[in-house]
């Protein structure tokens, strides 16, 4: 999403040689539901390719937490005021959704080559170079990796980023994953399962996000696919699934049934319908706050820097906001010494916005797993009060506050504003 986030920024900044080397032999229709919180949809409006998500997206038109074993309802907020106050939609999408509006605003440009299944391997920061190398279809294969240079790299390699680790390097500092242990089920289920049970029918049909909380565990849901599709995912401790290096795996539905087996008998009937071999697990991974984000003419973006816990939705709006001020910033220069500068302008813009937004989700995931104690009874007293049209929410993804302070901001204009200034204080 970075990556191609940052391509599509640049090609529509009129950038004109733009190169993304991808390890993935093809863009398939990987991964589950994902947020277009409105932040996002400013972003992908302005490059002309929102219309693209909206064919198969679902606006959504509120969200409800309920209590995972009761099925009650603690609260429940109205989001008929998010894009009159944001100026844009809140949508919901298959990842697939999002990945083809970046693919077209990309490649559409006539300025972006894409290569697929190419492994960067090493990088040289004081040169602005690195290897890459074709992924072999057998062992017998020879891949031999070529150097590349380039004026500016932007590393957007996700969450177990290899430039990450390469940048840290240099400074004797060692890249460490946060284990959060926390794991995640996804699941999708087809509107053909439900066979027109009345009970379930209304997820399909509604535009409404559900969050079932208990401790140590919440499922957050809502119709992608034009409401063909019900999206469940899920936030529970990460028993098995420890594999180091591996990313997801297909869970076991035994486990997944018993991790929720206290939820109430609405969500485990949704959970039931999942065929087996259809679960899909993944480690979800964190990272402290990096000190740097910028070595030479060499940024990271999106989760290689700032890894975000589902919780807040913002894993892939915060890397097209970074792509979004990289394409600001970088049009701003007008020679080559000068980019070195400029991404350390888009790390001032960035860094304290992504790393809050890390930490907030971090804390929301906290305070909505909470067990049985005074602060649980404290919190679903909160949400009983909250107001339904926005206000103080312990749910900070619905939480008016934080929505402002996420969804009020548009970075690429904060960014052309504040640029001069940035600039002049950067060495
Ligand atoms: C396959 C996949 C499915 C996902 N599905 C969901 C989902 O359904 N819902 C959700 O909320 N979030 C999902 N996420 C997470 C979410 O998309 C990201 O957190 C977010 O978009 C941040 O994007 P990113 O570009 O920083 O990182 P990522 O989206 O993780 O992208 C990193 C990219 O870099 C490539 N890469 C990594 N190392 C190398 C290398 N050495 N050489 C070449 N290429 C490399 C990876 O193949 C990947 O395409 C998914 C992530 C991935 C990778």
């Amino acid at each position: 999403m970075g990556g191609l986030g940052s391509a599509c920024s640049l090609a529509h900044r009129g950038f004109k040689n733009i190169h993304i080397w991808e390890s993935a032999r093809e863009l398939g229709d990987v991964g589950a539901g994902i947020n277009i919180t409105p932040n996002l949809s400013t972003q992908l409006s302005r490059w002309g390719v929102l219309h693209i998500a909206k064919n198969e997206a679902v606006a959504l038109d509120g969200a409800s937490v309920l209590e995972g074993s009761s099925d009650t309802t603690l609260t429940t907020v109205d989001f008929s005021y998010i894009a009159e106050e944001f100026g844009s939609p809140f949508l919901v999408v298959h990842r697939s959704a999002l990945q083809k509006c970046l693919v077209s605003g990309a490649l559409d440009s006539g300025v972006v080559k894409l290569h697929l299944g190419h492994i960067v391997e090493e990088w040289d920061f004081d040169s602005t170079s690195f290897s890459v190398a074709a992924r072999k279809k057998s062992e017998e294969e020879e891949s031999v990796p070529q150097w590349i240079k380039s004026d500016i790299i932007l590393a957007a390699d996700g969450v177990k980023s290899k430039a990450r680790a390469a940048m840290m390097g240099r400074t004797g500092e060692k890249d460490d994953v946060l284990d959060t242990g926390q794991a995640a089920y996804r699941i999708l289920i087809n509107r053909s399962q439900v066979n027109e049970d009345p009970e379930l029918l209304p997820f399909f049909d509604g535009s409404h996000s559900y969050r079932w909380i208990g401790e140590k565990r919440h499922i957050i849901a809502y119709p992608i696919c034009s409401h063909t599709v019900f999206n469940l995912s899920t936030a529970h401790p990460d028993r098995r699934f420890v594999e180091a290096d591996s990313w997801t795996a297909t869970g076991s539905k035994a486990e997944m049934l018993e991790t929720f087996a206290d939820f109430c008998p609405r969500v485990r009937k949704l959970l039931n319908l999942v065929p087996e071999g259809d679960v899909l697990e993944w480690k979800l991974r964190g990272h402290s706050p990096l000190d740097q984000w910028v070595v030479g003419n060499t940024a990271l973006v999106g989760d290689a820097c700032h890894p975000t816990l589902p919780h807040l939705a913002q894993g892939a709006a915060q890397a097209v906001e970074d792509a979004a001020v990289l394409g600001v910033v970088l049009s701003k220069i007008t020679s080559k010494d000068q980019i070195n500068r400029a991404l350390k302008v888009y790390q001032a813009l960035r860094k304290p916005r992504a790393d809050w937004a890390v930490a907030t989700a971090a804390a929301n995931g906290k305070g909505l797993h909470l067990g049985k104690s005074q602060e649980k009874d404290a919190r679903d007293a909160a949400f009983r009060s909250a107001h339904g049209k926005g206000g103080s929410n312990p749910d900070k993804a619905i939480d008016k506050e934080v929505q402002s302070e996420l969804y009020g901001l548009d970075v690429a204009l904060d960014a052309e504003q504040r640029f001069s200034e940035l600039f002049a204080q950067v060495a």
